[in-house]
């Protein structure tokens, strides 16, 4: 039932399958298996492993199973939002840095009007991961030992998945607020066949976010047609009804969204974001900086069963493979390819699942029934009854729930899941 593609195992993290109930034949919403978020496998080429940490990390391979998501992202700094409430604005700069032995540290200075910062770290042929994050008084805050095993969820940023690292602090309320200083994010180098990288050339971005209003922002989202779509009238407008839909359920959270449409062509099978997609990479170089980049296709990596997939938990804002969520119209649509209202529901629905693991959520349980994210009012639910019945309503529970009639509405975030998305650098 999982979309997959790539070898390796599918699994829990960022993905939303097929509703266990419904495999096979399912009926609601003209009987396509719903995927949001592929699975990203624990590569199995690769045997992540840090210098003195190879055994952990090996061991941890089997657990980590994939967290999901991809998405697509954006170049160059902008200023300010326009929103009437809210005038948060991002400033960034660039580096090109290098690992020492295989450890590279990146200071990010705080100023008293900074709410949270975003990394971004490019390797030139290897694979970057968050080893720790200081304070300004030194303190080693997040260490990834105590991430990389566990049954908690809190970013990518400590698996060497991508050619790309991308790392938001705060994540959550409880990480907030900022200390003002010097904050130290020290990454590692590894290569693909998981040794460390002693030498690796990175080219580093920061983002900092000021925001005087952390309690509500705005999104700045560019929705890109696949070569075609843009001019086919049953997909554009079942877009912005979408669009629409979406909306809803982030307006009663204190989300906002902005978006523009644009054209493009790509090919409508879109890719995975993130697997040297040089498509993606040159596309979202067309954004400005602060966007979300939305890819509209009709399938993903050839599969129709595959709602959507966002660019990594969370995504970059600067252009790179994986900078976007890439969304199959025709998943939506399902067998008849007609949208009924409750498809057009879920179509909204799964926009505001796959830009929300783009912001830094992860689903409130993996469908392992064993592994969660790291928020505290989100419950711990342990079996697939318990879980539906919990937190079925969730629009990051990883699939939809339904009967053979619907499938329920998905539009609920608890405070500490809106309070992720604000501290995003990108939700201005
Ligand atoms: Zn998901």
């Amino acid at each position: 039932m999982v979309a997959g593609g790539h070898e390796s195992s599918t699994s829990a993290f960022g993905q939303r399958s097929v509703p266990p109930g419904c495999v096979a034949g399912l009926p609601p919403m003209g009987g396509m298996a719903r995927s949001l978020c592929l699975a990203r496998g624990a590569h199995g080429n690769h045997r992540w492993s840090l210098g003195g940490h190879a055994a952990v990390l090996a061991r941890s391979l089997g657990t980590m199973l994939l967290f999901s998501s991809l998405g697509c992202g954006s170049p160059v700094t902008q200023q300010a939002a326009d929103d009437a409430d809210d005038e948060a604005s991002l400033s960034s700069w660039t580096a090109s840095m290098s690992t020492s032995n295989y450890l590279l540290d990146i200071s990010v200075d705080i100023s008293m009007a900074t709410d949270s910062f975003l990394v971004t770290a490019q390797g030139d042929g290897g694979y970057p991961a968050m080893e720790a994050l200081y304070d300004p008084r030194g303190q080693r805050v997040l260490d990834w030992e105590d991430w990389y095993d566990g049954t908690y969820s809190l970013t990518e940023a400590f698996f060497p998945y991508y050619d790309e690292l991308v790392f938001n602090w705060p994540v959550r309320q409880e990480d907030a607020p900022l200390e003002t200083g010097t904050w130290v994010v020290e990454l590692a180098g590894t290569r693909n066949n998981g040794q460390q990288y002693t030498n690796m050339d990175m080219d580093i971005t920061v983002q900092t976010k000021a925001d005087p209003r952390i309690s509500d922002g705005t999104v700045h989202v560019r929705i890109v047609y696949a070569r075609g779509l843009d001019t086919d009238a049953a997909v554009s407008s079942a877009v912005e009804e979408a669009v629409a839909n979406w909306r809803n359920i982030w307006d009663s959270h204190g989300l906002s969204l902005e978006v523009e449409y644009d054209s493009s062509d790509l090919s409508p099978d879109l890719d995975y974001p993130g697997y040297n997609s040089s498509a993606y990479l040159a596309e979202t170089f067309r954004s400005d900086g602060e966007q979300v980049t939305i890819i509209i296709g009709e399938s993903l990596g050839g599969d129709t069963s595959i709602f959507g997939m966002s660019g990594g938990i969370p995504g970059p804002l600067v252009a790179t493979d994986r900078s976007c969520v890439a969304i199959s119209w025709l998943a939506h649509a399902g067998q008849d390819a007609v949208f009924s209202i409750d498809e057009l529901r879920v179509f909204g629905e799964t926009l505001a699942h796959e830009t929300g693991h783009y912001l830094g959520l992860f689903h409130p349980v993996e469908t392992t029934w064993s592994q969660w994210d790291s928020l505290s009012d989100t419950v711990d639910c342990q079996n697939m009854n318990t879980c539906e019945s919990q937190l079925g309503s969730n629009n990051m529970f990883p699939y939809p729930v339904c009967t053979w009639q619907s499938c329920q509405a998905q539009d609920q975030l608890s405070d500490d899941q809106v309070g992720v998305t604000m501290y995003y650098s990108g939700t201005l």
